[in-house]
């Protein structure tokens, strides 16, 4: 095979990142089940660690499955390196901890996952960071908000749950003319569905509980970064591109260019956060993603079915699927996830909170649980539930209003679908 060949999507998916294993021949990657990694000698440990030698010292830090995932993920999203964790919350975290330090900011849609929002409005204050939240559809407010302590615009390619679709293209031109970077939560769209590094995003992070994974069996999460940002230019990034006093003065972007991001958040991230994902969960979620594509036209298929369906049916009020005409964010699917607009989308019921209850109690083969990206569908009433901590603006904001249902669409038969969700609807 020439060396300029891109291999599609669909071969990476099983193959990128992992070949058979060098001990022992295994076709599957092995399920590195092991704390520690024993040294050659004396000069391997010590060039190992001092990032002169690139291998495996202790599993907090890397570890061979850990690793495959690693690489298939940075060849998907089309990055230089990623970094797993042990949630889609601690890659968030790990995301920004590179970046960020007391005081300073950034600044994020206000239609982000409710877990997100509760993390990025409370819990990073702990740390001294915040958060300013924008109309993410308005750049000019996007840019108002930056100002001398803002590291990062984050927002999600396809927002949970609302299905809205950022434009990553205007939000990246914003960022870049700050001299920071995008952020951008891929976890609804997929690799498959959406790639924020070629619309000029930064870091992609994933959970990858969800699609990825694709069986609701394990958490886990996944940052990507695209090798491209200048850390240098702006002297705002001091613990990627200064001498950094946690790993013995070492100024990450000088020595490791393209992967400064992800050898600090290994080196230092892992290190000291600790946020790491086990080599069990790695192999389960490599496997899942083997089948990927596969499982999302088939997401995206039922998806637009089921959602067409409900939003013809008298009981509902409205149904915010971006693969639907009637969706405001329609136009933005053929230009940012042409194969289609996921699975995950809200329905507004015209028998408001008691109705939405009720409906939800009446499924029977839509399982009621606070997960997405399962193979089974899925749903949920999310005012009470994964957005209760929020308030009513923020609720609103994040499209998780009294009156609105969840649905994240399986891979079941359409058909099976519809009659559970008719019959849910005469009931109430
Ligand atoms: C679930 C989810 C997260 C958090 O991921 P965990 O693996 O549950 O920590 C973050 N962002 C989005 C869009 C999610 O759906």
């Amino acid at each position: 095979m020439s060396e300029e060949r891109q291999q599609g999507f669909d071969t990476l998916q099983v193959h990128a990142g992992a070949e058979p294993d060098p001990a022992t021949g295994a076709r599957n990657t092995p399920i590195y089940q092991s704390t520690a990694f024993v040294f050659r000698d004396s000069e391997h440990a010590a060039n190992l660690f001092a990032l002169k030698e690139v291998g495996y010292i202790y599993s907090r830090l890397t570890n061979p499955t850990i690793g495959a995932l690693q690489n298939r993920m940075a060849a998907l999203e089309g990055g230089a390196g990623a970094v797993a964790c042990s949630s889609g919350h601690a890659a968030q975290i790990m995301a920004l901890f590179p970046l960020m330090g007391p005081g300073l900011n950034i600044v994020a849609s206000n239609r982000l996952y409710g877990g997100s929002v509760t993390q990025l409005t409370r819990t990073i204050q702990r740390f001294g960071w915040s958060t300013k939240f924008v109309d993410i559809d308005d750049p000019k407010a996007i840019e108002a908000a930056i100002d001398e302590n803002t590291r990062a615009v984050y927002c999600e390619s396809i927002a949970n749950p609302g299905g809205h679709i950022a434009d990553l293209r205007a939000i990246a031109d914003v960022a870049d003319a700050a001299g920071i970077p995008l952020i951008v939560d891929n976890t609804t769209a997929t690799p498959y569905l959406c790639n924020p590094i070629a619309h000029g995003a930064t870091l992609v992070t994933h959970s990858t509980t969800k699609y990825l994974t694709g069986n609701g069996s394990v958490t886990g999460g996944c940052v990507v970064d695209s090798g491209k940002f200048d850390w240098s230019a702006s002297g705002k990034f001091p613990s990627l591109a200064a001498p950094e006093p946690a790993y013995n003065g070492l100024n990450f972007h000088e020595a490791l260019g393209a992967m400064a991001f992800t050898f600090h958040s290994i080196a230092i991230g892992l290190r000291d956060l600790g946020m790491t994902m086990n080599p069990q969960g790695a192999h389960y979620t490599l496997m899942g993603i083997e089948s990927l594509s596969l499982r999302m036209q088939k997401h995206v298929a039922n998806a637009e079915k089921v959602a067409a369906w409900l939003e013809a049916h008298d009981a509902v009020d409205a149904v915010t699927y971006a693969g639907l005409k009637s969706s405001p964010y329609y136009d933005r699917v053929a230009k940012y996830c042409p194969k289609g607009a996921s699975s995950l989308f809200t329905v507004a019921l015209k028998a408001g909170h008691d109705g939405c209850v009720k409906f939800v109690d009446s499924l029977q083969l839509f399982s009621h649980v606070a997960n997405l990206g399962d193979a089974r569908s899925l749903v949920i009433h999310p005012a009470s539930t994964t957005h209760s901590q929020l308030n009513d603006e923020q609720k609103a904001a994040a499209g998780a209003a009294p009156n609105i249902v969840r649905f994240s669409i399986g891979i079941e038969d359409a058909d099976d679908l519809i009659a559970d969700l008719d019959q849910a609807l005469a009931s109430i």
